[in-house]
Protein backbone atom coordinates (compact mmCIF):
# COMPACT_ATOMS: atom_id res chain seq x y z
CA UNK A 1 0.00 0.00 0.00
CA UNK A 2 1.70 3.66 -1.24
CA UNK A 3 1.63 5.91 1.61
CA UNK A 4 -0.05 9.27 1.12
CA UNK A 5 2.21 12.01 0.02
CA UNK A 6 -0.25 14.88 0.20
CA UNK A 7 0.34 16.87 2.92
CA UNK A 8 0.59 20.70 4.12
CA UNK A 9 2.20 22.06 7.41
CA UNK A 10 6.12 21.90 8.33
CA UNK A 11 7.27 18.88 10.28
CA UNK A 12 7.63 20.12 13.99
CA UNK A 13 11.17 19.87 15.73
CA UNK A 14 12.31 22.03 18.76
CA UNK A 15 14.84 23.50 17.10
CA UNK A 16 12.37 24.94 14.49
CA UNK A 17 10.50 27.09 16.95
CA UNK A 18 10.86 30.70 16.89
CA UNK A 19 12.33 32.41 20.29
CA UNK A 20 9.10 33.58 21.26
CA UNK A 21 5.03 33.56 20.34
CA UNK A 22 2.39 35.93 21.41
CA UNK A 23 -0.51 32.99 21.00
CA UNK A 24 -0.15 29.00 20.93
CA UNK A 25 -3.45 27.14 18.89
CA UNK A 26 -3.36 23.58 19.78
CA UNK A 27 -5.17 22.01 16.85
CA UNK A 28 -5.03 22.92 13.18
CA UNK A 29 -8.74 22.69 12.45
CA UNK A 30 -11.10 24.61 10.86
CA UNK A 31 -11.37 26.93 14.27
CA UNK A 32 -7.68 26.64 14.99
CA UNK A 33 -6.85 27.67 11.93
CA UNK A 34 -9.18 30.82 11.53
CA UNK A 35 -8.23 31.85 15.15
CA UNK A 36 -4.62 31.76 14.15
CA UNK A 37 -5.25 33.94 10.50
CA UNK A 38 -7.01 36.53 12.29
CA UNK A 39 -4.30 37.00 15.38
CA UNK A 40 -1.77 37.01 12.55
CA UNK A 41 -3.97 39.75 11.05
CA UNK A 42 -3.87 41.75 14.41
CA UNK A 43 0.26 41.17 13.94
CA UNK A 44 0.84 37.88 16.26
CA UNK A 45 3.32 35.73 15.52
CA UNK A 46 0.72 32.08 15.89
CA UNK A 47 2.71 28.90 16.68
CA UNK A 48 -0.07 26.02 15.51
CA UNK A 49 0.76 22.93 16.96
CA UNK A 50 -0.98 19.98 14.81
CA UNK A 51 -0.51 16.08 15.96
CA UNK A 52 -1.05 14.78 12.62
CA UNK A 53 1.16 14.31 9.43
CA UNK A 54 -0.51 17.14 7.57
CA UNK A 55 -2.55 20.32 8.70
CA UNK A 56 -6.43 21.39 8.35
CA UNK A 57 -8.24 18.58 11.19
CA UNK A 58 -11.62 17.19 9.39
CA UNK A 59 -10.17 19.42 6.13
CA UNK A 60 -7.29 17.54 5.23
CA UNK A 61 -7.45 15.07 2.25
CA UNK A 62 -5.28 12.09 1.91
CA UNK A 63 -4.02 10.10 -1.38
CA UNK A 64 -3.65 6.52 -1.35
CA UNK A 65 -3.06 3.85 -4.59
CA UNK A 66 -3.54 7.50 -7.21
CA UNK A 67 -6.73 8.34 -6.01
CA UNK A 68 -7.77 11.56 -3.13
CA UNK A 69 -10.39 11.90 -0.82
CA UNK A 70 -11.17 14.39 1.69
CA UNK A 71 -12.40 12.91 5.64
CA UNK A 72 -14.73 15.74 6.63
CA UNK A 73 -15.83 18.43 3.99
CA UNK A 74 -18.43 17.24 1.49
CA UNK A 75 -20.40 20.03 0.78
CA UNK A 76 -20.15 23.74 2.56
CA UNK A 77 -23.47 25.88 1.89
CA UNK A 78 -23.99 29.96 1.93
CA UNK A 79 -20.52 30.54 -0.52
CA UNK A 80 -22.22 31.10 -3.66
CA UNK A 81 -23.04 34.28 -3.06
CA UNK A 82 -21.42 37.50 -0.99
CA UNK A 83 -22.38 36.56 1.98
CA UNK A 84 -20.68 36.28 5.61
CA UNK A 85 -19.56 32.72 5.35
CA UNK A 86 -17.95 33.68 1.84
CA UNK A 87 -16.02 36.83 2.65
CA UNK A 88 -14.48 35.08 5.68
CA UNK A 89 -13.22 32.27 3.61
CA UNK A 90 -12.44 34.55 0.96
CA UNK A 91 -10.78 36.79 3.93
CA UNK A 92 -8.43 34.19 5.58
CA UNK A 93 -7.09 32.57 1.93
CA UNK A 94 -6.82 36.42 0.60
CA UNK A 95 -9.38 35.10 -1.95
CA UNK A 96 -7.50 31.75 -3.16
CA UNK A 97 -10.67 29.41 -2.39
CA UNK A 98 -12.78 28.59 -5.29
CA UNK A 99 -16.12 27.30 -4.74
CA UNK A 100 -17.86 25.12 -7.72
CA UNK A 101 -21.51 24.69 -7.32
CA UNK A 102 -23.08 20.86 -6.98
CA UNK A 103 -26.28 20.17 -8.90
CA UNK A 104 -29.43 22.06 -8.47
CA UNK A 105 -30.81 18.89 -6.58
CA UNK A 106 -27.83 18.72 -4.08
CA UNK A 107 -29.41 15.91 -1.81
CA UNK A 108 -31.47 12.62 -2.22
CA UNK A 109 -32.94 11.60 0.13
CA UNK A 110 -33.85 7.80 -0.58
CA UNK A 111 -36.71 6.43 2.25
CA UNK A 112 -37.56 3.50 2.56
CA UNK A 113 -38.57 2.94 -1.10
CA UNK A 114 -39.70 6.38 -1.55
CA UNK A 115 -37.07 9.24 -3.14
CA UNK A 116 -37.15 13.00 -1.98
CA UNK A 117 -35.20 15.77 -2.99
CA UNK A 118 -33.86 19.22 -2.19
CA UNK A 119 -33.02 22.43 -4.60
CA UNK A 120 -31.02 25.15 -4.14
CA UNK A 121 -32.11 28.63 -3.64
CA UNK A 122 -34.81 29.65 -1.00
CA UNK A 123 -37.88 30.22 -3.06
CA UNK A 124 -36.90 26.89 -5.14
CA UNK A 125 -36.09 24.89 -2.13
CA UNK A 126 -39.97 25.81 -0.62
CA UNK A 127 -41.03 25.29 -4.17
CA UNK A 128 -39.46 21.39 -4.52
CA UNK A 129 -41.28 21.17 -1.26
CA UNK A 130 -44.46 21.85 -1.98
CA UNK A 131 -44.05 20.17 -5.22
CA UNK A 132 -43.18 16.49 -3.34
CA UNK A 133 -46.16 17.02 -0.62
CA UNK A 134 -48.78 19.38 -2.39
CA UNK A 135 -51.26 19.42 0.71
CA UNK A 136 -48.57 20.78 2.93
CA UNK A 137 -48.17 23.78 1.56
CA UNK A 138 -49.22 25.83 4.59
CA UNK A 139 -46.88 23.98 7.30
CA UNK A 140 -43.47 23.85 4.42
CA UNK A 141 -44.75 27.90 4.58
CA UNK A 142 -44.60 27.70 8.40
CA UNK A 143 -41.40 25.48 8.48
CA UNK A 144 -39.74 28.61 5.89
CA UNK A 145 -40.70 31.30 8.98
CA UNK A 146 -39.61 29.18 11.83
CA UNK A 147 -36.15 28.80 9.84
CA UNK A 148 -36.01 32.36 9.42
CA UNK A 149 -36.80 33.67 13.21
CA UNK A 150 -34.43 30.76 14.17
CA UNK A 151 -31.58 32.37 12.28
CA UNK A 152 -32.51 35.76 14.65
CA UNK A 153 -31.88 33.40 17.23
CA UNK A 154 -28.05 31.60 16.23
CA UNK A 155 -27.14 35.16 15.74
CA UNK A 156 -27.99 36.59 19.40
CA UNK A 157 -26.96 32.87 20.76
CA UNK A 158 -23.64 33.31 19.32
CA UNK A 159 -22.97 36.86 20.55
CA UNK A 160 -24.02 35.79 23.91
CA UNK A 161 -20.98 33.27 23.32
CA UNK A 162 -18.68 36.09 23.18
CA UNK A 163 -19.60 38.00 25.96
CA UNK A 164 -17.99 38.04 29.41
CA UNK A 165 -19.63 36.24 32.52
CA UNK A 166 -20.70 39.58 33.59
CA UNK A 167 -21.65 41.16 30.05
CA UNK A 168 -23.86 37.78 29.70
CA UNK A 169 -25.53 38.59 32.95
CA UNK A 170 -26.38 41.94 31.97
CA UNK A 171 -27.28 40.57 28.42
CA UNK A 172 -29.36 38.20 29.55
CA UNK A 173 -32.70 40.00 28.60
CA UNK A 174 -32.36 41.11 25.29
CA UNK A 175 -30.52 37.80 24.58
CA UNK A 176 -33.43 36.07 25.42
CA UNK A 177 -35.73 38.09 23.82
CA UNK A 178 -34.13 37.56 20.28
CA UNK A 179 -33.62 34.14 20.91
CA UNK A 180 -37.37 32.45 20.05
CA UNK A 181 -38.32 29.23 22.57
CA UNK A 182 -38.58 27.08 20.20
CA UNK A 183 -34.45 26.53 19.15
CA UNK A 184 -34.35 24.51 22.38
CA UNK A 185 -37.16 21.99 21.59
CA UNK A 186 -35.96 19.21 19.74
CA UNK A 187 -36.49 19.24 16.09
CA UNK A 188 -39.48 16.45 16.51
CA UNK A 189 -41.51 18.33 18.90
CA UNK A 190 -41.12 21.70 16.95
CA UNK A 191 -42.04 19.52 13.31
CA UNK A 192 -44.88 17.40 14.76
CA UNK A 193 -46.99 20.66 15.47
CA UNK A 194 -46.62 21.95 11.73
CA UNK A 195 -47.89 18.21 10.25
CA UNK A 196 -48.10 14.66 10.32
CA UNK A 197 -46.95 13.74 7.36
CA UNK A 198 -43.89 11.08 8.51
CA UNK A 199 -42.68 11.87 4.92
CA UNK A 200 -42.40 15.33 5.13
CA UNK A 201 -40.82 15.16 8.18
CA UNK A 202 -38.31 12.87 6.77
CA UNK A 203 -37.67 14.98 3.78
CA UNK A 204 -36.88 18.30 5.97
CA UNK A 205 -34.68 15.96 8.41
CA UNK A 206 -32.97 14.59 5.45
CA UNK A 207 -29.53 15.85 6.10
CA UNK A 208 -29.44 15.01 10.34
CA UNK A 209 -26.30 13.11 9.69
CA UNK A 210 -24.60 16.80 9.02
CA UNK A 211 -25.05 17.21 12.97
CA UNK A 212 -25.16 13.63 13.62
CA UNK A 213 -28.87 13.08 15.72
CA UNK A 214 -31.90 12.52 14.31
CA UNK A 215 -35.29 14.70 14.84
CA UNK A 216 -36.38 13.50 18.30
CA UNK A 217 -32.64 14.03 20.29
CA UNK A 218 -31.34 16.89 18.29
CA UNK A 219 -32.24 20.60 19.41
CA UNK A 220 -34.35 23.03 16.88
CA UNK A 221 -31.16 24.66 16.69
CA UNK A 222 -28.86 22.52 15.14
CA UNK A 223 -31.95 21.44 12.82
CA UNK A 224 -32.32 24.92 11.36
CA UNK A 225 -28.29 25.88 11.35
CA UNK A 226 -28.27 23.19 8.80
CA UNK A 227 -31.22 23.55 7.27
CA UNK A 228 -30.54 27.67 6.55
CA UNK A 229 -26.67 26.75 5.90
CA UNK A 230 -27.75 24.67 2.69
CA UNK A 231 -30.43 26.12 1.53
CA UNK A 232 -28.74 28.27 -0.97
CA UNK A 233 -27.65 24.49 -2.37
CA UNK A 234 -23.56 22.97 -2.18
CA UNK A 235 -20.68 23.97 -3.07
CA UNK A 236 -17.05 21.92 -2.88
CA UNK A 237 -13.74 23.69 -2.69
CA UNK A 238 -12.21 23.62 -6.14
CA UNK A 239 -8.78 21.53 -6.25
CA UNK A 240 -9.78 19.91 -3.01
CA UNK A 241 -10.90 19.80 0.74
CA UNK A 242 -6.87 20.49 1.45
CA UNK A 243 -6.94 23.29 -0.58
CA UNK A 244 -8.85 25.31 2.80
CA UNK A 245 -5.94 24.95 5.29
CA UNK A 246 -3.62 25.18 2.26
CA UNK A 247 -4.61 28.39 1.65
CA UNK A 248 -5.23 30.32 4.51
CA UNK A 249 -1.73 28.77 6.21
CA UNK A 250 0.44 31.93 4.40
CA UNK A 251 -1.22 34.33 6.54
CA UNK A 252 -0.18 32.95 9.69
CA UNK A 253 3.39 32.33 8.29
CA UNK A 254 3.14 36.40 6.93
CA UNK A 255 3.83 37.16 10.71
CA UNK A 256 6.55 35.20 11.56
CA UNK A 257 4.11 32.50 13.26
CA UNK A 258 3.94 28.76 11.33
CA UNK A 259 1.55 25.74 11.58
CA UNK A 260 3.65 22.46 13.02
CA UNK A 261 2.53 18.64 12.21
CA UNK A 262 3.47 15.89 13.94
CA UNK A 263 3.40 18.01 17.18
CA UNK A 264 1.05 16.55 19.60
CA UNK A 265 0.53 18.63 22.72
CA UNK A 266 0.83 16.77 25.86
CA UNK A 267 -0.48 19.05 28.62
CA UNK A 268 -1.21 22.83 28.87
CA UNK A 269 0.95 23.87 31.62
CA UNK A 270 -1.35 26.03 34.23
CA UNK A 271 0.11 27.51 37.35
CA UNK A 272 -1.45 29.58 39.89
CA UNK A 273 -4.63 29.67 37.80
CA UNK A 274 -2.71 30.77 35.04
CA UNK A 275 -1.55 29.76 31.16
CA UNK A 276 2.18 29.61 31.08
CA UNK A 277 2.81 27.60 28.13
CA UNK A 278 2.59 23.81 26.97
CA UNK A 279 4.34 20.32 26.73
CA UNK A 280 4.70 18.26 24.19
CA UNK A 281 4.95 14.75 23.86
CA UNK A 282 8.54 14.74 23.13
CA UNK A 283 8.95 16.74 26.75
CA UNK A 284 9.67 19.37 24.82
CA UNK A 285 8.14 22.98 27.17
CA UNK A 286 7.00 25.84 24.79
CA UNK A 287 6.37 28.89 27.03
CA UNK A 288 3.90 31.33 26.17
CA UNK A 289 0.40 32.70 28.35
CA UNK A 290 -1.69 32.64 25.37
CA UNK A 291 -3.09 28.89 24.63
CA UNK A 292 -5.76 28.64 22.24
CA UNK A 293 -7.26 25.21 22.46
CA UNK A 294 -9.40 24.12 19.01
CA UNK A 295 -8.45 20.55 19.84
CA UNK A 296 -12.12 19.74 21.40
CA UNK A 297 -13.55 20.54 24.81
CA UNK A 298 -13.35 16.61 25.77
CA UNK A 299 -9.81 16.53 25.06
CA UNK A 300 -9.40 19.92 26.93
CA UNK A 301 -10.53 19.44 30.10
CA UNK A 302 -9.92 15.74 30.15
CA UNK A 303 -6.98 15.27 28.34
CA UNK A 304 -4.88 18.44 28.60
CA UNK A 305 -5.21 20.33 31.48
CA UNK A 306 -4.27 18.53 34.46
CA UNK A 307 -6.77 16.52 36.40
CA UNK A 308 -6.58 18.45 39.40
CA UNK A 309 -7.29 21.96 37.41
CA UNK A 310 -10.12 20.31 35.56
CA UNK A 311 -12.16 19.62 38.85
CA UNK A 312 -11.26 22.73 40.55
CA UNK A 313 -12.66 25.07 37.89
CA UNK A 314 -15.41 22.65 37.25
CA UNK A 315 -14.95 21.51 33.98
CA UNK A 316 -15.19 18.18 34.67
CA UNK A 317 -18.16 18.08 36.43
CA UNK A 318 -19.48 20.53 33.30
CA UNK A 319 -18.16 17.73 31.03
CA UNK A 320 -21.20 15.34 32.31
CA UNK A 321 -23.77 17.62 30.85
CA UNK A 322 -22.94 17.06 27.60
CA UNK A 323 -22.09 13.92 25.41
CA UNK A 324 -19.72 13.00 22.00
CA UNK A 325 -21.45 12.85 19.07
CA UNK A 326 -21.79 9.46 16.92
CA UNK A 327 -18.43 7.54 15.68
CA UNK A 328 -18.59 7.04 11.98
CA UNK A 329 -17.26 4.36 9.43
CA UNK A 330 -15.64 5.93 6.56
CA UNK A 331 -15.45 3.96 3.18
CA UNK A 332 -13.00 5.42 0.59
CA UNK A 333 -13.80 4.31 -3.10
CA UNK A 334 -11.44 4.76 -5.85
CA UNK A 335 -12.60 3.55 -9.74
CA UNK A 336 -10.38 3.69 -13.00
CA UNK A 337 -12.67 6.06 -15.06
CA UNK A 338 -13.89 9.08 -14.93
CA UNK A 339 -17.07 10.98 -12.71
CA UNK A 340 -18.67 11.66 -16.30
CA UNK A 341 -18.09 8.38 -17.98
CA UNK A 342 -19.18 6.23 -14.73
CA UNK A 343 -22.56 8.43 -14.30
CA UNK A 344 -21.75 9.87 -10.92
CA UNK A 345 -23.54 12.98 -9.83
CA UNK A 346 -23.20 16.42 -7.91
CA UNK A 347 -25.73 15.37 -5.40
CA UNK A 348 -24.98 13.81 -2.24
CA UNK A 349 -27.41 10.64 -1.56
CA UNK A 350 -28.99 9.71 1.52
CA UNK A 351 -30.13 5.95 2.19
CA UNK A 352 -33.09 5.44 4.92
CA UNK A 353 -34.78 2.11 5.78
CA UNK A 354 -37.83 4.01 6.88
CA UNK A 355 -39.52 7.43 7.26
CA UNK A 356 -38.89 6.71 11.20
CA UNK A 357 -35.12 7.96 11.64
CA UNK A 358 -34.91 7.98 15.48
CA UNK A 359 -36.91 4.51 16.02
CA UNK A 360 -33.94 2.92 12.84
CA UNK A 361 -30.95 4.50 15.28
CA UNK A 362 -32.47 2.61 18.02
CA UNK A 363 -32.84 -0.50 16.38
CA UNK A 364 -29.57 -0.03 15.13
CA UNK A 365 -27.78 0.83 18.23
CA UNK A 366 -29.44 -2.32 19.98
CA UNK A 367 -29.92 -5.41 17.79
CA UNK A 368 -26.91 -7.02 16.26
CA UNK A 369 -26.96 -7.21 12.66
CA UNK A 370 -29.60 -4.38 12.08
CA UNK A 371 -29.82 -2.22 8.99
CA UNK A 372 -27.36 0.74 9.00
CA UNK A 373 -30.21 3.90 9.92
CA UNK A 374 -29.02 5.84 7.41
CA UNK A 375 -25.52 5.35 4.32
CA UNK A 376 -24.80 8.65 3.47
CA UNK A 377 -22.84 8.58 -0.35
CA UNK A 378 -20.76 11.70 -1.88
CA UNK A 379 -18.75 11.58 -5.21
CA UNK A 380 -16.06 14.25 -4.39
CA UNK A 381 -14.00 13.70 -7.89
CA UNK A 382 -17.58 14.79 -9.35
CA UNK A 383 -17.82 17.76 -7.72
CA UNK A 384 -14.15 18.83 -8.02
CA UNK A 385 -13.39 20.55 -11.64
CA UNK A 386 -10.38 20.47 -11.10
CA UNK A 387 -9.81 16.39 -9.90
CA UNK A 388 -9.16 15.29 -13.19
CA UNK A 389 -5.75 17.79 -13.49
CA UNK A 390 -4.16 15.56 -10.69
CA UNK A 391 -5.66 12.56 -11.34
CA UNK A 392 -6.59 12.31 -14.70
CA UNK A 393 -8.88 8.99 -15.77
CA UNK A 394 -10.37 8.09 -12.45
CA UNK A 395 -13.16 8.60 -9.82
CA UNK A 396 -13.79 8.55 -6.18
CA UNK A 397 -16.54 7.83 -3.91
CA UNK A 398 -16.92 8.41 -0.17
CA UNK A 399 -19.88 6.39 2.01
CA UNK A 400 -20.24 7.23 5.56
CA UNK A 401 -22.18 5.78 8.28
CA UNK A 402 -22.90 5.66 11.59
CA UNK A 403 -20.83 2.79 14.20
CA UNK A 404 -21.37 3.08 18.13
CA UNK A 405 -17.49 3.33 19.46
CA UNK A 406 -18.32 0.64 21.67
CA UNK A 407 -17.86 -1.64 18.84
CA UNK A 408 -14.45 -1.52 18.54
CA UNK A 409 -13.21 -0.47 21.79
CA UNK A 410 -11.85 -3.70 22.48
CA UNK A 411 -9.06 -2.51 19.66
CA UNK A 412 -8.54 1.44 21.13
CA UNK A 413 -5.17 0.50 22.28
CA UNK A 414 -3.60 -1.05 19.51
CA UNK A 415 -2.29 0.96 16.41
CA UNK A 416 -2.87 1.64 13.16
CA UNK A 417 -2.48 -0.33 10.64
CA UNK A 418 -1.94 -2.99 13.14
CA UNK A 419 -4.95 -3.98 14.98
CA UNK A 420 -4.92 -7.44 14.24
CA UNK A 421 -6.96 -10.17 11.63
CA UNK A 422 -10.09 -10.03 13.66
CA UNK A 423 -10.37 -5.98 13.01
CA UNK A 424 -9.35 -6.29 9.82
CA UNK A 425 -12.07 -8.70 9.06
CA UNK A 426 -14.84 -7.21 11.25
CA UNK A 427 -13.61 -3.86 9.12
CA UNK A 428 -13.95 -6.06 5.64
CA UNK A 429 -17.48 -7.48 6.91
CA UNK A 430 -18.84 -4.02 7.52
CA UNK A 431 -17.29 -2.45 4.17
CA UNK A 432 -18.95 -4.89 1.94
CA UNK A 433 -22.36 -4.02 3.45
CA UNK A 434 -22.32 -0.14 2.59
CA UNK A 435 -20.91 -1.38 -0.98
CA UNK A 436 -23.72 -3.36 -1.24
CA UNK A 437 -25.82 0.09 -0.82
CA UNK A 438 -23.47 1.91 -3.30
CA UNK A 439 -24.29 -0.65 -6.07
CA UNK A 440 -28.01 -0.77 -5.07
CA UNK A 441 -28.12 2.97 -6.00
CA UNK A 442 -25.18 2.79 -8.81
CA UNK A 443 -25.46 -0.61 -10.59
CA UNK A 444 -22.93 0.28 -13.48
CA UNK A 445 -20.36 0.60 -10.83
CA UNK A 446 -19.97 -3.18 -10.85
CA UNK A 447 -16.97 -4.06 -12.03
CA UNK A 448 -15.93 -0.76 -11.94
CA UNK A 449 -14.12 -0.53 -8.67
CA UNK A 450 -10.37 -0.67 -8.45
CA UNK A 451 -9.83 -0.08 -5.09
CA UNK A 452 -11.58 0.74 -1.72
CA UNK A 453 -10.86 0.85 2.14
CA UNK A 454 -12.48 0.97 5.18
CA UNK A 455 -11.85 3.37 8.05
CA UNK A 456 -13.62 3.22 11.57
CA UNK A 457 -13.46 5.09 14.79
CA UNK A 458 -10.40 4.27 15.45
CA UNK A 459 -9.24 5.70 12.60
CA UNK A 460 -11.16 8.68 13.45
CA UNK A 461 -9.14 8.89 17.04
CA UNK A 462 -5.69 7.90 15.53
CA UNK A 463 -5.63 10.67 12.58
CA UNK A 464 -8.23 13.53 14.54
CA UNK A 465 -7.05 13.08 17.69
CA UNK A 466 -10.68 12.14 19.22
CA UNK A 467 -11.38 9.85 22.16
CA UNK A 468 -14.29 8.21 21.07
CA UNK A 469 -13.91 8.54 17.07
CA UNK A 470 -16.61 11.69 17.51
CA UNK A 471 -17.78 12.59 14.03
CA UNK A 472 -18.75 16.48 14.88
CA UNK A 473 -17.76 16.65 18.72
CA UNK A 474 -20.08 17.32 21.28
CA UNK A 475 -23.88 15.86 20.56
CA UNK A 476 -26.16 18.39 19.40
CA UNK A 477 -29.01 18.11 22.14
CA UNK A 478 -31.08 21.00 23.51
CA UNK A 479 -28.66 20.74 26.44
CA UNK A 480 -25.67 21.46 24.59
CA UNK A 481 -27.06 24.71 23.60
CA UNK A 482 -27.79 25.61 27.14
CA UNK A 483 -24.26 25.40 27.84
CA UNK A 484 -22.34 28.42 28.32
CA UNK A 485 -19.51 27.60 29.67
CA UNK A 486 -19.26 26.45 26.22
CA UNK A 487 -17.59 29.51 25.20
CA UNK A 488 -14.36 31.13 24.23
CA UNK A 489 -13.38 32.21 27.29
CA UNK A 490 -12.25 29.61 29.78
CA UNK A 491 -12.51 30.19 34.03
CA UNK A 492 -7.98 29.79 33.21
CA UNK A 493 -6.56 32.95 32.65
CA UNK A 494 -4.78 32.59 28.93
CA UNK A 495 -6.79 29.64 27.89
CA UNK A 496 -9.31 29.91 25.66
CA UNK A 497 -11.27 27.35 23.49
CA UNK A 498 -12.59 27.73 19.85
CA UNK A 499 -13.69 24.90 17.05
CA UNK A 500 -17.25 23.05 16.87
CA UNK A 501 -17.74 22.34 20.17
CA UNK A 502 -17.82 26.58 20.50
CA UNK A 503 -21.41 27.05 18.79
CA UNK A 504 -21.43 24.23 16.40
CA UNK A 505 -20.16 22.03 13.91
CA UNK A 506 -19.30 21.79 10.55
CA UNK A 507 -16.56 24.28 8.73
CA UNK A 508 -18.59 26.89 8.50
CA UNK A 509 -19.64 26.43 12.33
CA UNK A 510 -15.99 25.96 13.52
CA UNK A 511 -14.65 29.16 11.34
CA UNK A 512 -17.03 30.65 12.90
CA UNK A 513 -16.02 30.00 16.34
CA UNK A 514 -12.93 30.93 15.33
CA UNK A 515 -13.99 34.71 14.60
CA UNK A 516 -15.91 34.61 18.11
CA UNK A 517 -12.49 33.66 19.87
CA UNK A 518 -10.43 36.14 18.04
CA UNK A 519 -13.17 38.38 19.22
CA UNK A 520 -13.80 37.49 22.74
CA UNK A 521 -9.67 37.27 22.71
CA UNK A 522 -9.10 40.72 21.58
CA UNK A 523 -11.81 42.77 22.34
CA UNK A 524 -14.80 44.42 19.82
CA UNK A 525 -12.49 47.88 19.68
CA UNK A 526 -9.16 45.77 17.90
CA UNK A 527 -11.09 43.84 15.75
CA UNK A 528 -13.21 47.01 14.42
CA UNK A 529 -10.40 47.33 11.45
CA UNK A 530 -10.53 43.65 11.13
CA UNK A 531 -14.01 43.17 10.77
CA UNK A 532 -14.19 46.44 7.99
CA UNK A 533 -12.03 44.52 6.39
CA UNK A 534 -13.67 41.25 6.33
CA UNK A 535 -16.96 42.82 5.62
CA UNK A 536 -16.89 46.33 4.51
C1 LIG B 1 -17.11 12.30 7.83
C2 LIG B 1 -17.35 13.77 8.06
C3 LIG B 1 -18.01 14.51 7.10
C4 LIG B 1 -18.22 15.87 7.28
N1 LIG B 1 -18.81 16.60 6.28
C5 LIG B 1 -18.93 17.93 6.40
C6 LIG B 1 -19.42 18.70 5.33
O1 LIG B 1 -19.74 18.19 4.27
N2 LIG B 1 -19.53 20.05 5.50
C7 LIG B 1 -19.17 20.66 6.67
O2 LIG B 1 -19.29 21.89 6.78
N3 LIG B 1 -18.69 19.93 7.71
C8 LIG B 1 -18.55 18.60 7.60
N4 LIG B 1 -18.04 17.87 8.64
C9 LIG B 1 -17.78 18.53 9.92
C10 LIG B 1 -16.55 19.42 9.88
O3 LIG B 1 -15.51 18.80 9.16
C11 LIG B 1 -16.09 19.70 11.32
O4 LIG B 1 -17.20 20.09 12.09
C12 LIG B 1 -15.05 20.81 11.40
O5 LIG B 1 -14.09 20.69 10.38
C13 LIG B 1 -14.38 20.75 12.77
O6 LIG B 1 -13.35 21.72 12.86
P1 LIG B 1 -12.55 21.89 14.22
O7 LIG B 1 -11.46 22.85 13.96
O8 LIG B 1 -13.48 22.21 15.32
O9 LIG B 1 -11.99 20.45 14.59
P2 LIG B 1 -11.00 19.46 13.82
O10 LIG B 1 -11.04 19.69 12.37
O11 LIG B 1 -11.30 18.10 14.31
O12 LIG B 1 -9.57 19.92 14.33
C14 LIG B 1 -9.07 19.58 15.59
C15 LIG B 1 -7.58 19.31 15.42
O13 LIG B 1 -6.94 19.19 16.69
C16 LIG B 1 -5.89 18.27 16.55
N5 LIG B 1 -5.50 17.81 17.88
C17 LIG B 1 -6.28 17.13 18.78
N6 LIG B 1 -5.57 16.90 19.91
C18 LIG B 1 -4.34 17.47 19.72
C19 LIG B 1 -3.16 17.55 20.52
N7 LIG B 1 -3.10 17.04 21.76
N8 LIG B 1 -2.07 18.19 20.02
C20 LIG B 1 -2.10 18.72 18.77
N9 LIG B 1 -3.19 18.65 17.97
C21 LIG B 1 -4.29 18.04 18.44
C22 LIG B 1 -6.50 17.18 15.68
O14 LIG B 1 -5.53 16.36 15.08
C23 LIG B 1 -7.29 18.01 14.67
O15 LIG B 1 -6.51 18.30 13.54
C24 LIG B 1 -17.80 16.50 8.48
C25 LIG B 1 -17.11 15.76 9.45
C26 LIG B 1 -16.88 14.41 9.24
C27 LIG B 1 -16.09 13.64 10.27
Amino acid sequence: MKPSTLRIGYRYRPNRLAESYDAIVIGSGMGGLTTAALLSELGQKVCVLEQHYTAGGYTHSYEREGYEWDVGVHYIGDVGAPTRTRKLFDFLSDGKLEWAPMDEEFDRYYVGDKVFTARAGKQAFRDNLVRQFPDEADAIDRYMELLRSASDGLSAFGMGRMLKPWQRTLATPYLRWKTPEHVFRSTWDVLSELTDNQDLIATLCGQWGDMGLPPKQSAFMAQAMIARHYLYGGYYPVGGSWKIADSIIPKIQATGGEVFTYARVERIRIEDGAVRGVTMQDGHDIDCDTVVSAAGVANTFRGLVDSEISKSTGYEEKLDSVEPSFAHLGVYVGCKDTAENLGLPKTNYWIYPSNDYDADVERFVSEEGAEFPVVYISFPSAKDPDYLNRHPGTATIEIVAPAPYEWFERWQDSTWGKRGDDYDVFKKELGERLMAHLYAKLPQLEGKVDYYEVSTPLSTNWFGGYQRGELYGLSHTAKRFQQDWLSPKTRINGLWLTGQDVVTCGVTGAMMAGLMTTTAMVGMRRMGPVMKKIYG
